[in-house]
């Protein structure tokens, strides 16, 4: 297939019903890809016809969410475009005029069956294990008798004139050509009472005017595919190349993410809205990784791959329609990956906001050194505060019970904070090279673990459990608050000592 080496017209379509969800961000991301490599346009538009489900809000969210990835649509609501209006609530007539156009050829018809009938026939219907579909009642009226019945005001809708003979073969990029029978189609409304465009119409209206090249959609279009090449065919247009991107399963494999374990995922914390990656401490570069990867690869090594990359390498033959299971642990394996790439000054300057929210106030120069210890161990930014909070307070407190075990009496701690504290004072530097040996001869002196003697290190200058080495601590620390720490750590231990002994 050559085609898409053009430059490639896509268009992300979301109705704004909800926040955006990694499988629309998906869809977005695979659009920006094409449109970039083929230095072709990447349209938003959106598709707000739905009035029940239309969220005011949602709208915006998914302009956050593309900006918070750094795909940026080129023609949209926002950006305007050549072929403005990019929101379907503005388009209605334009939607009506082609709707007229396929009346006009015989390949639509006014429909004025009302809800009540159309319930009665879908219960008969139902009764006989049929699939309830349109029972064809006004297909055949006489059309100047609809066009002045509808010109009149009766309540009516606009169906498609559905071929009830032979066969229709849809192509899927991925999936090559789907065939069914025409008599398994139905006549779909188009227009609705309201005078509204339903998705069938209003999206290939567009699709078409817009010039989209390719078409990026969910497979839960699949069913209706064949009804929208008929549409596009009925009204004389070339299709695009159409692509249905794989469903995303559970992660365990087990069927669809529903709404439902949609919603039972967010709440157990897991990065469903893209609204909630950076909140919960996913970088921008290692989702679009992530997300990249859910259905398509570049062989059967690659993972690691930038936005940059992915412009390059991304092709259509690499898609994979199979169903693919969510893997979240992968998505902190991405972002460990993308965070160590960082550089420095950029992790620092990301971490930074992090800390302020935890009422802490680094300095740039020390903030760059702290970057630098965290870089490697912290996979997610939530838990730089965690890491290295310490670094930034005026005072940690040991936590006694942590230091004092019955391989270690308060005495012996006490003992051995005090004789630390005496080494590093007989030290020019406090280093790896200079302080490990002594430290280690120190513990071995007390008949103590050289790994107990660096525990109350690390809980004397941290008061964590976890933290960067040692090593990487104490010269950004300097040698004052070490030794501030250090004697905080011992007054502690003596006070226990006194009260163990007393
Ligand atoms: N508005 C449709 C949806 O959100 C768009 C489908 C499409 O991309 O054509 O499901």
């Amino acid at each position: 297939m050559t085609e898409y080496i053009q430059p490639a017209r896509v268009r992300f379509a979301p109705s704004p019903t909800g926040f955006l969800h990694i499988g629309g961000a998906r869809t977005a991301l695979y659009d920006y890809l094409l449109a970039h490599q083929t230095g072709g346009a990447f349209v938003l538009r959106i598709e707000d016809t739905d009035q029940k489900r239309y969220q005011e809000s949602a709208e915006q969210d998914i302009k956050d969410a593309l900006t918070w990835m750094g795909i940026q649509p080129d023609e949209g609501p926002d950006q305007g475009g050549p072929y403005a209006p990019y929101r379907q609530s503005q388009r209605i007539d334009i939607y009506r005029e082609q709707a007229e156009r396929l009346i006009e050829n015989g390949q639509a018809y006014y429909c004025f069956c009302t809800p009540e009938r159309l319930e009665k026939v879908r219960k008969e219907q139902q009764k006989n294990n049929q699939t309830p579909h349109y029972d064809g009642t006004c297909r055949n009226l006489d059309s100047e008798e609809s066009a002045r019945r509808a010109a009149a005001g009766e309540p009516h809708v606009i169906r498609f004139k559905a071929p009830r003979e032979g066969q229709t073969t849809a192509v899927d990029a991925l999936r090559g050509e789907i065939t069914v029978d025409n008599s398994t189609l139905d006549d779909m409304i188009l227009i609705k009472s309201s005078g509204l465009a339903v998705y069938h119409l209003a999206a290939m209206v567009d699709d078409h005017l817009m010039g989209i090249t390719h078409v990026f959609r969910g497979s839960e279009w699949l069913p209706t595919f064949p009804i929208h090449v008929l549409i596009y065919r009925a009204l004389g247009w070339e299709e695009p190349i159409w692509v249905h991107l794989s469903v995303l399963l559970k992660p365990d494999g087990k069927g669809k993410m529903s709404k439902r374990d949609t919603e039972l995922a967010r709440e157990q914390g897991f990065p469903i809205f893209m609204k909630d990656m950076e909140e919960l401490g996913y970088i921008p570069e290692a989702v679009i990784n992530w997300i990249a990867l859910m259905g398509w690869s570049y062989d059967d090594k690659t993972e690691f791959f930038t936005l940059e990359d992915l412009v390059e390498k991304f092709s259509v033959e690499k898609l994979n329609p199979s169903p693919a299971a969510i893997n979240f642990s992968k998505l902190d394996h991405f972002n460990g990956l993308h965070i160590r790439q960082l550089a420095v000054e950029d992790f620092a300057s990301r971490i930074k906001p992090w800390f302020e929210k935890a009422d802490l106030h680094p300095e740039d120069e020390m903030l760059i050194q702290v970057a630098a210890a965290l870089q490697n161990r912290t996979p997610k930014l939530t838990e730089v505060v965690d890491m290295g909070g310490f670094f930034f307070r005026d005072q940690v407190k040991l936590e006694v019970e942590r230091v004092v075990t019955p391989k270690m009496s308060a005495v012996q701690a006490a003992e051995a904070a005090g004789r630390i504290l005496d080494l590093f004072q007989g030290l020019d530097e406090i280093n790896q090279e200079n302080a490990e040996g002594p430290l280690r001869e120190l513990a071995s002196g007390m008949g103590l673990k050289a790994g107990q003697i660096f525990g109350l290190l690390r809980e004397a200058l941290t008061g964590q459990k976890v933290s960067p080495p040692i090593f990487d601590i104490i010269p950004i620390l300097g040698r004052k608050t070490v030794t501030q720490r250090l004697e905080n750590a011992r007054d502690l231990l003596r006070i226990e000592a006194d009260k163990s002994s007393g």
